[in-house]
């Protein structure tokens, strides 16, 4: 039976529990152990795909199709484990699943209640499927304390008991504050979190400090005391420069052993952490650098890219190079803004990422123009390859009106809604007034690529599958038209109904694609379009 670890967070959020348990997962790996990490998060939305990504960031898709939160690719990316939708729960779907219950009278007129309806659904949720691992990790959102996770921390609680002795860890992360005026690190704001979590009957095992000062051995010891844990479970956690480097400072500091220890098992099993070495060696250690323009609409927020984000320092791995990022708000290159050119010019590769809405596309297509007539590498993603078809059809196959139905009614739908798709045989089906949420084309999709195109020599193989989340496709009637245009469409749906892929032949590096590649990449197994990528702007860098 697999042992689980629970972790919480205190004090305040955003102390990068995430990180913390995929930088776990990734030392409990190394030490042979097989391992899930899971996330439960309190709020009542159902799944955070109807969130803005300025509320929640980036929405990370799995590839059963679901809609989930960020922190999951960090596990992902962490442990190389692809998440399921059986990894993520919110409060939403657990009182929609129960309150459909009880509609259906599953519940032979019982009272519904919190205790034990909803915390046996948590419990039910976090064992589901555990059977062949040896440790479950699953992260509690938000903080002690928090109305909405009330729930969450009495169902852990429960499960400690249910699970019988040494299948249940807690871990806690909290804020250990410098008061710059009196030069000092406070560990009071960790002993009130501490006691809030043993007033719902959970006694933590390790407790992990965020800090951005060394925490004294003096300070240590006294968290140990006042918190009832061991001095070595007391695990100091100061800023890192990359996030890769996160696991190498944990393991630095005892939080693997800390952890195996409360659990009594051996720990001294050997790790080998040479792959998480060689990362952060390149990471500080670059050979060069290059400069990627990224022209979105959430630039404001980076986490609202997060994974695109990754996947570019990835691709910066794979070529022992520097990837600068910068984001750039679309609408700067809408109409005759002089500083517009300017900043694309200095840029090695332009990036248009996924998108919803019509808010800056035109700023989105004047940026793909650009990087088309001045030969600049150009990636387009999503909806970047939706606008670099649009673009295509207007200024290189005479559509002048070309534009994408998601922006209202056009004469010419380059761009359009499918309301039929084939799935593993079977027939999917989304309506042009259904519902938002988990109603687009959602998860891993195959693609076949075109013999001898620049796409089948980055994957090196003719199939390829990748996660998708759009509701709207390019159009196959303009295939023809795109075509002459010059834009190839070097990656189809098996059907051969849906484009997956543009390429141009005529261009050093410019390819559309249609799903999601950079929720795939990972630190020691950079997506290959995202290496290519970066490796054509450093090209690009040696010519400017
Ligand atoms: N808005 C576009 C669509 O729904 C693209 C979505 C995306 O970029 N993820 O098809």
């Amino acid at each position: 039976m697999a042992r689980f670890i629970f972790i919480t967070g205190g004090v305040v959020s955003s102390l990068g529990k995430g990180l913390m348990a995929a930088s776990l997962a990734a030392l409990l790996q190394e030490r042979g152990f097989k391992v899930r990490i899971r996330k439960f998060d309190p709020y009542l939305n159902v799944d955070p795909g109807t969130m803005s990504p300025y509320q929640h960031g980036e929405v990370y898709v799995t590839d059963d199709g679901a809609e989930t939160d960020l922190d999951l690719g960090h596990y992902e990316r962490f442990s190389g484990v692809p998440s399921r939708r059986s990894d993520n729960i919110t409060s939403g779907r657990i009182y929609q699943n129960i309150i459909a219950k009880e509609r259906r009278g599953d519940y032979l007129g019982a009272t519904v209640q919190v205790i034990p309806h909803v915390t046996d659904a948590i419990k039910t949720f976090a064992r589901d499927d555990t059977d062949d691992l040896d440790f479950v990790l699953c992260e509690i959102g938000g903080t002690v304390g928090d109305i909405e996770s009330l729930p969450f921390i009495e169902a852990i609680r429960q499960l400690k008991n249910d699970l019988g002795r040494g299948k249940v860890v807690f871990v806690h992360l909290t804020l250990v504050p410098y008061i710059a005026a009196a030069g000092e690190l406070k560990t009071k704001p960790t002993q009130h979190s501490v006691r809030d979590l043993t007033s719902f009957g959970i006694q933590p095992d390790v407790l992990v400090c965020r800090t951005e000062h060394p925490l004294p051995d003096g300070e240590r010891s006294k968290i140990a005391l006042f918190c009832n844990v061991p001095k070595e479970a007391v695990i100091p956690a100061l800023d890192a420069k990359s996030i890769y480097d996160v696991p190498l400072h944990y393991h630095a500091e005892g939080l693997d052993k800390a952890v195996l220890s409360a659990f009594g098992l051996n720990i001294e099993t050997p790790l080998d952490l040479n792959r998480w070495k060689e990362i952060s060696n390149r990471l500080a250690n670059p050979e060069g650098e290059v400069t990627i323009g990224v022209v979105g609409k959430y630039v404001g927020l980076p986490d609202a890219y997060k994974s695109l984000h990754e996947a570019l320092v990835h691709g910066g791995i794979a070529n022992r190079v520097k990837v600068n990022i910068v984001w750039l708000d679309a609408e700067m290159f809408e109409g005759n803004n002089p500083e517009a050119a300017e900043a694309l010019s200095s840029l090695h590769a332009i990036l248009v990422p996924g998108g919803f809405g019509e808010r800056g596309s035109e700023g989105k297509i004047a940026a793909v123009k650009f990087a088309r007539e001045h030969k600049v590498p150009f990636f387009g993603i999503c909806l970047g390859m939706q606008m670099a078809c649009i673009e295509g059809a207007r200024n290189t196959a005479g559509l002048k009106n070309a534009s994408s139905s998601e922006f209202g009614p056009s004469e010419e739908p380059v761009i359009g809604l499918i309301t039929e798709w084939e799935r593993d045989g079977e027939r999917e089906e989304r309506a042009a007034d259904g519902d938002l949420g988990g109603t687009m084309r959602l998860g891993a999709y195959p693609a076949v690529l075109k013999a001898g195109s620049q796409i089948t020599e980055i994957y090196n193989s003719r199939e390829i599958t990748e996660r998708h989340r759009h509701r709207y496709e390019v159009n196959i009637h303009y295939k023809e038209a795109l075509e002459k245009g010059g834009l190839v469409f070097s990656g189809m749906s098996p059907d051969g109904l849906l484009p997956e892929i543009v390429e141009r032949p005529d261009h050093p590096w410019f390819i559309g694609v249609q799903f999601h590649p950079e929720l795939k990449s990972k630190p020691f197994d950079p997506h290959p379009l995202f290496s290519s990528f970066v490796a054509a702007a450093l090209k690009q860098s040696r010519l400017v």
